[in-house]
């Protein structure tokens, strides 16, 4: 195939959808991950160590970049046989690439060259930033290591990741090796008929009558929830929280005990050979939080900020469940029922309610009103942009004086082929340099209910707020001022901050103003009214003190192990946990609880040492919000410093400095509590 008729290898403003086909992915992926490191080679050989040679650099990894984008966009909303195919195949040599490439010692001398030489001193921050930054990812990789030390580590590196897959492994088949089969319908009393026709559905499967639940969590959940039927649930609970462990129905045949145990001696060892104290350090190395003891501290301080109101919150569940449920003894089991049946005893609001006052149009018109307002930028449809489906719009963003500054897919209804979730990437980069000039340009992918019949689609308020959180990544990559690839828009942003500007977004949608202002009932056409309103807000913060403790419960339990691991004395995880729920749990749980076992998230993930990011983004998030409470939600001098200082600047400086710079201080966990509806007492 010649260049000319693979659209991947021309790939210039846009990727020409109307013509990329699965056939295509795998020559370009080929030809370019060739033809990358042999010009890298070359340019390392024979061209200066200056920013010049960055650029170039720079420019040949970027058309690497842009090919296999839309190959892993398609792959992930038009996934079909071919897709799959053409994705998997090239799969492997992307990996082969990318993991010479972060040990390549050539490059990173490279780098090292820049930020020795004479001009590093003139560099722009942004510069300094990019170069001690890629240095330090290259060090990670444990490029700078002894041939000997090189070898250990991959050994150590490939059998960490052999583990992981075990651990899952695990953890999935434990979850598939249980199942209760349910003759009679009336066991399942309580239970909604959407959750009921799964039952139905999966003994189909199995080709067995009546109704078969398994652990799968679109199938526990809504037992756990719902069954009225108490031995229903104490059965799914215990098998529940035993899978992949020494306990429980089918205790030792997935334990994950010994797994654990060897993962975090590997990790220890990673840590040790990159030449830092422990896991949890090494971990921190490239995030906004600086060290364990700070991040302990951190999540400490909103246990004991938010513990006596967990309790409160506790108490009246168990008062309420004896009192309107006739469970003296509430159990773990209880827990989840009981809570959601004094949820509707109190707000009796439901996502369906809401969804009528939701149109898309109205929607997206309220997104871009706010945006217009806060950050000074115009949106247009496009159709200049080539579209995998139909269902896909296009629009352009244009700054206050008219100018292009990025462009963006949205592809927002659920179909047949395309992975589910809600997510933002980035299709092309903004680069500007003497190489390349190119806009931002982002995909914004939902899987929302489509349109019914030739009525507009309506949202439910959970899938708004979901609309707003990825439309927060989105300005984040579209709204960049950085001029560099690795730095520019979300790229190069630390771990524990990147969820700022998208959880920033979320506290638009239960403002009243901006409900207002996007709000048209489906018959009636009035705006939400304020009663709906107030339920909404009000159910927002429900058990939000017990859900906060259960996160804190991970972080710290996540960030113990790793932290405190020694290798002469490996600790029983089990032990360190029960160390963590006496400090922090409101909730009791069952001696036979293995939770720890099925910890995907830090044992087969890439959270290890990095659980409390979720807590730590969400005090940015709710900070910076906190600055528009007080000076007017729709204050402009405070959305264009959000823009400025934030949205802007992507990476070009930590994530602490331009939270400093917007906000004018360092951040607190004040208004995180406060919008959480969490009183601090003691
Ligand atoms: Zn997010």
């Amino acid at each position: 195939m010649t260049k000319n008729d693979n659209p991947l290898l021309s790939i210039q403003q846009f990727p020409d959808y109307d013509k990329i086909k699965p056939t295509h992915a795998l020559p370009a992926i080929e030809a370019l991950c060739k033809s990358t490191k042999t010009q890298i080679e070359e340019l390392l050989t024979n061209a200066p160590v200056s920013w010049d040679t960055y650029e170039k650099i720079e420019a040949i990894g970027d058309k690497l970049g842009k090919a296999w984008s839309p190959v892993s966009h398609l792959h992930s909303v038009m996934n079909n046989e071919d897709w799959r195919n053409a994705y998997q195949a090239c799969q492997p040599i992307i990996s082969q690439y990318s993991a010479e490439m972060s040990q390549h010692s050539g490059l990173y001398n490279f780098y090292c060259g820049l930020r020795d030489s004479q001009a590093f001193t003139n560099y722009n921050t942004a510069q300094k930033k990019l170069v001690n930054d890629a240095i330090r990812d290259f060090e990670l990789s444990g490029v700078n290591l002894t041939d000997d030390k090189k070898a250990e580590y991959q050994k150590l590196a490939q059998a960490a990741s052999e583990l992981y897959t075990t651990f899952s492994n695990n953890v999935l088949d434990a979850t598939q090796a249980f199942h209760l089969h349910i003759k009679d319908e009336k066991e399942l009393a309580g239970i909604p008929d959407s959750a009921k026709g799964l039952y139905q559905q999966l003994a189909e499967e199995n080709e067995v009558e009546g109704f078969w639940i398994t652990l799968d969590f679109p199938s526990y959940y809504p037992a756990l929830t719902y069954a009225d039927n108490r031995e229903l649930r104490e059965k799914l609970y215990y098998a529940y929280v035993t899978r992949a462990s020494e306990c429980g129905p089918n205790a030792g045949e997935f334990d994950n005990t010994t797994v654990i145990e060897a993962i975090l001696a590997i990790r220890s060892d990673i840590a040790k050979l990159l030449g830092f104290e422990n896991y949890a350090a090494l971990s921190l190395s490239d995030k906004m939080a600086s060290d364990a003891e700070t991040v302990i501290k951190f999540l400490v301080d909103l246990v004991e900020k938010s513990k006596s109101q967990g309790q409160a919150e506790f108490a009246e569940l168990k008062s309420f469940a004896k009192e309107k449920l006739g469970l003296t003894d509430l159990q773990p089991w209880d827990i989840a029922y009981a809570s959601e049946k004094l949820k509707q005893a109190e707000y009796a609001i439901s996502q369906e309610q809401l969804r009528d006052y939701f149109p898309v149009p109205s929607v997206i018109k309220g997104l871009f009103s706010i945006c217009q307002r806060l950050f000074a930028i115009d949106f247009e449809g496009t159709t200049q942009l080539s579209k995998w489906h139909d269902d896909v719009t296009t629009y352009i963003i244009k700054d206050d004086k008219g100018k292009i500054i990025a462009y963006f897919y949205m592809d927002l209804y659920a179909r047949q082929g395309k992975n589910g979730g809600a997510w933002m990437n980035g299709a092309i980069d903004k680069i500007s340099s003497s190489e390349i000039q190119q806009l931002p340009v982002a995909y914004l992918t939902c899987n929302f209910i489509p349109p019914v019949g030739g009525d507009v689609a309506y949202l439910s308020h959970d899938e708004v707020v979901t609309l707003f959180h990825e439309f927060g990544h989105g300005l984040h990559h579209m709204l960049t001022q950085v001029n560099y690839s690795p730095i520019s828009g979300i790229n190069g942003v630390e771990w524990d901050a990147v969820e700022l500007p998208s959880q920033f977004m979320e506290n638009f949608c239960f403002e009243r103003e901006v409900l207002a202002g996007m709000t048209v009932h489906k018959q009636s056409g009035e705006p939400l009214p304020d009663d709906l309103f107030e339920k909404l807000t009000a159910s927002k913060n429900y058990h939000s003190a017990l859900q906060m403790l259960r996160q804190l419960e991970f972080s710290l339990f996540d960030m113990k192990i790793h932290a405190e691991y020694n290798d002469e004395d490996p600790q029983d995880v089990m032990k360190t946990l029960a160390q963590v729920r006496k400090q922090v749990a409101v909730v009791p749980a069952p001696e036979y609880s293995r939770f720890p076992m099925s910890f995907s998230h830090i044992f087969a993930g890439g959270y290890a040492a990095g659980y409390f990011s979720y807590k730590w983004a969400e005090v940015l998030s709710a900070d910076a919000f906190s600055k528009f409470e007080e000076e007017g939600v729709y204050n402009e001098i405070t959305g264009n410093q959000f823009k400025t200082e934030i949205l802007e600047k992507g990476a070009s400086r930590t994530a602490m400095e331009n939270f400093v710079a917007f906000r004018g201080r360092k951040p607190t966990i004040d208004a995180l509590l406060r919008h959480n509806g969490i009183q601090a007492r003691g």
